[in-house]
């Protein structure tokens, strides 16, 4: 059985005083989940503050990128050692805004997932479709080669380390989900693909959705059966609504 994880993934919203009080609100409300996982990712300068806020909590934190390099003269980038040297257990990889504002190619994705994984950080891998594309029926082709990335590049092991995310680019804050069927479809391929190379690694990895989950829709999409939990972007601004979504995947534990 594979624990449900919700993971907030902030992107660049808020002020240090939203930060504390989304995360006091969410650290109350936490108190009735025990068996989902629920991590939240923040803006980077934000991250020096999740030690202090969520010392003593089962709430883990992550980053929403890695840089691909180790160390040394890459101005603005931010290392996955410095990001577990502030504890984050997580590192979202390939998140569509950053393939498509900042060039992230499949390469660049997988070099920033094994440096995510030379640091012991779980990464998060965002695979996804646009809506031209799954227009065009390419929605396997296209998330499959966002997967090979990892699983031809770096292995199934590789993958089994890591957590997947299932994020069409349509639904990502458009207030469009896909159905639960739509997202199983897609789910259920990812883990065909991965089980064609290693069933245990297949069976164990959790693959998340994201793409306007909301409280509204949560309990159905993460009760499909390859639907591991939620990675939550507007709704994750909203305690009440993160804890909403995260109550569901306690429902589904
Ligand atoms: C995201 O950006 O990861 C996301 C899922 O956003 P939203 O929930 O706002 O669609």
């Amino acid at each position: 059985m594979r624990q449900p994880l919700v993971a907030g993934n902030w992107k660049m919203n808020g002020s240090k005083a939203d930060a504390a009080d989304l995360l006091n609100s969410i650290k109350a409300g936490a108190a009735n989940i025990h068996k989902a996982e629920i991590a939240v990712c923040p803006p980077f300068p934000y991250l020096y503050k999740m030690e202090e806020l969520l010392a003593g909590t089962g709430i883990r934190w992550g980053s929403q990128d890695v840089s691909r390099e180790t160390n040394g003269a890459f101005t603005g980038q931010v290392s996955a050692v410095m990001l577990k040297d502030f504890g984050c257990t997580y590192a979202i990889i390939g998140h569509s805004e950053r393939r498509m504002f900042n060039a992230e190619t499949d390469a660049i994705v997988a070099k920033k997932y094994e440096q995510a994984l030379a640091s012991d950080l779980t990464p998060i891998l965002c695979v996804g479709e646009s809506l031209e594309e799954r227009e065009h029926g390419r929605t396997e082709e296209v998330v499959a080669r966002h997967l090979d990335a990892v699983l031809e590049g770096l292995g199934a092991e590789a993958i089994g380390r890591g957590v997947i995310a299932y994020e069409p680019v349509w639904a990502i804050g458009t207030g469009v989900t896909a159905t639960p069927e739509q997202a199983q479809e897609v789910h259920a391929f990812l883990r065909q693909r991965i089980r064609a190379k290693s069933q245990p690694q297949a069976d164990a990895v959790r693959i998340l959705y994201g793409g306007s989950m909301k409280p509204v829709n949560a309990m159905e999409l993460i009760g499909q059966a390859d639907i591991d939990g939620g990675l939550i972007g507007g709704a994750a601004l909203k305690a009440s609504d993160f804890l909403a979504i995260c109550a569901a995947a306690e429902a589904n534990a």
